[in-house]
């Protein structure tokens, strides 16, 4: 949710790129039913109404905000709400002429940090310990992570010191980047993490060429596994990795999307292949077993199995209808951004699992609802057609799935609402009913 406050920057916006032809509050009306109503994103709603009143939308700045952990490495356009840890004026030579400019780290509430660029100090006096809206700011890489830079177009307001609280334990690195090194497991590795060795079996990779500031690079990508878990890396340097290799990986460090803790490292990191005992590639590739609990913990991991047991349906499972510009789930054959469309029918689930101690969300795309379920896209449609009821599939699958203990593997995100997971294989557990009663009495002879 987004209030008054936070949209009237984005209102004012508007209004100046609609040249005064609309009312400030008939535009914060519009965005705030955009945002709060629809939850369209920022962005999508912005453009919208520029659209809606006759505007052009490339006339918006692109701007958006981000949590240092979202930036990417070539960021154009980035608003930014920040503790400024450490800064430094600097004397540089710019075109044959000196100038100041200032550098130092930045973090956010999240206690993630980045380093930062002042190239115009009239603009932007950073100072340490006090927080800041930084709208228009840019990133480049530097040693494969972002760097923001402020600019000539950058806007910095100074906000109250209780709007951006840094947890506490944050290490700011010097500009340089030094902390001491951490070993780590692959279920060790949390967002943030810099300075990390980790030895691990590469399972697959991949390489693509990628625009950098300084011309086209290639960076290597894929996944790596130990006895604990699976995790994603980018390696932005050639260390002429193979799949099947075992690694050795020093001065690397972990970046998140959504809880998914993903390795990076760079030229400052160092390669070696242990000659060591490691399990194989087919045991590593199974997707290792986790409890809810401990991905309430790590917050979110990739390609996991999980069990619990379907404790509620929730609403849009069964068949369902999308818009085929956006994909957007349509009500009554209407988009809430493209109006009436040719609705594409599609099956979803989507369930609460709940393990008796933790719960997360699970969702199953068409593929995986009908090899759980047995009814094919086909059948449902059939059966809404034969029955004049389309919630009557949605209802078949909560027979089927109901108080049901399941097994799921998929990758684990977190968000506001939670742990959900997208599951890749979902089936339902039959125990085996002796082996549970043998294993429940040695329990309880355990316990006597
Ligand atoms: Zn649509």
């Amino acid at each position: 949710m987004m209030n008054k406050e936070e949209i009237a920057p984005h209102v004012k916006e508007i209004a100046r790129v609609l040249e005064g032809k609309v009312k400030e509050q008939d535009i914060e009306k519009d965005l705030d039913n955009y945002l709060n109503v629809y939850r369209m994103s920022l962005e999508a709603s912005k453009r919208h109404i520029v659209r809606k009143y006759g505007g052009d939308p490339n006339s918006l700045t692109k701007g958006e905000r981000k949590l240092l952990s979202q930036l990417g490495l070539s960021e154009q356009s980035v608003d930014l709400l920040v503790r400024v840890m450490s800064s430094a004026a600097r004397e540089v030579v710019v075109s044959g002429s000196p100038k100041t400019i200032l550098s130092g780290i930045m973090a956010d509430e999240n206690g993630s940090t980045v380093k930062f660029t002042v190239w115009d100090v009239s603009k932007a006096d950073l100072k340490a310990g006090e927080n800041y809206l930084i709208r228009y700011a840019y990133t480049k890489e530097w040693n494969g992570q972002p760097e923001v830079h402020l600019g000539n177009r950058a806007v910095v307001e100074l906000r109250p010191q209780d709007e951006v609280k840094v947890p506490e334990g944050v290490t700011v690195p010097e500009v340089g980047g030094y902390s001491a090194p951490i070993v780590a497991k692959v279920s060790e590795l949390r967002e943030n993490m810099n300075n990390v060795t980790l030895t691990a079996r590469i399972l697959t990779m991949k390489s693509r060429e990628v625009e950098t500031p300084t011309g086209k690079k290639a960076m290597f990508a894929g996944i790596m596994a130990d006895e604990t878990g699976k995790v994603e890396f980018t390696a932005w340097h050639d260390f002429a990795l193979k799949e099947g290799e075992v690694v050795t990986i020093t001065n690397a460090y972990v970046k998140g999307w959504k809880g998914i803790p993903r390795l990076s490292f760079g030229e400052k990191a160092q390669v070696t292949r242990p000659k060591i005992k490691f399990p194989g590639e087919q045991e590593l590739s199974q997707a290792s077993k986790k409890t809810i609990a401990e991905m309430e913990r790590s917050g979110g991991a990739a390609d996991v199995v999980v069990h619990g047991t379907v404790v509620d349906i929730k609403k849009g499972t069964g068949l369902i209808f999308r818009c085929p510009e956006c994909n957007r789930v349509v009500q009554k054959g209407v988009c809430q951004v493209h109006g009436k469309v040719h609705q594409v029918p599609d099956l979803r689930i989507k369930v609460v699992v709940d393990n008796g101690s933790s719960a997360m969300t699970a969702v199953m795309k068409k593929d995986v609802t009908e090899s759980l379920t047995g009814v094919t896209l086909k059948e449902a449609l059939d059966e809404a057609r034969e029955t004049m009821d389309p919630e009557f599939v949605g209802r078949r699958f909560e027979e089927i799935l109901l108080a049901k203990p399941v097994e799921l593997r998929g990758s684990v995100i977190s968000d506001d609402y939670g742990l959900s997971m997208n599951v890749s294989e979902a089936k339902i557990v039959f125990l085996d009913v002796r082996t549970e009663a043998e294993a429940l009495l040695n329990k309880i002879e355990v316990n006597l």
